[in-house]
């Protein structure tokens, strides 16, 4: 099983850095199973995986179906640093919650 933890917008743009610029790029090319083609994601929450690497799960603004969006961060040194860093930092938030 893969461990995802849920982050936010401001989460994806410290992660990603300068590339978060294109994410508007990265939202509107993503694969939609059901469409069988590039569609844009909306709705979608985000995630980083064991990985470093962050995944959006949303819907397909043309059909409503499920559409997944992996980008690669965990790749890029710096990013997954601070993807570790705020996987550390949520996770001890979300301890003290309970
Ligand atoms: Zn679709």
């Amino acid at each position: 099983m893969e461990k995802e933890i849920e982050i936010e917008d401001y989460d994806i743009e410290i992660i990603m850095m300068e590339q978060y610029e294109h994410l508007n790029i990265i939202l509107e090319n993503s694969y939609c199973t059901t469409c069988k083609k590039t569609s844009t994601i909306t709705n979608y929450k985000s995630y980083l995986n064991n990985l470093n690497d962050i995944i959006l799960r949303g819907f397909c603004l043309k059909c409503g179906g499920p559409v997944n969006r992996y980008i690669e961060t965990g790749e890029n040194l710096q990013s997954a640093e601070v993807a570790v860093h705020i996987k550390n930092v949520l996770q001890i938030s979300r301890k003290k919650k309970k």
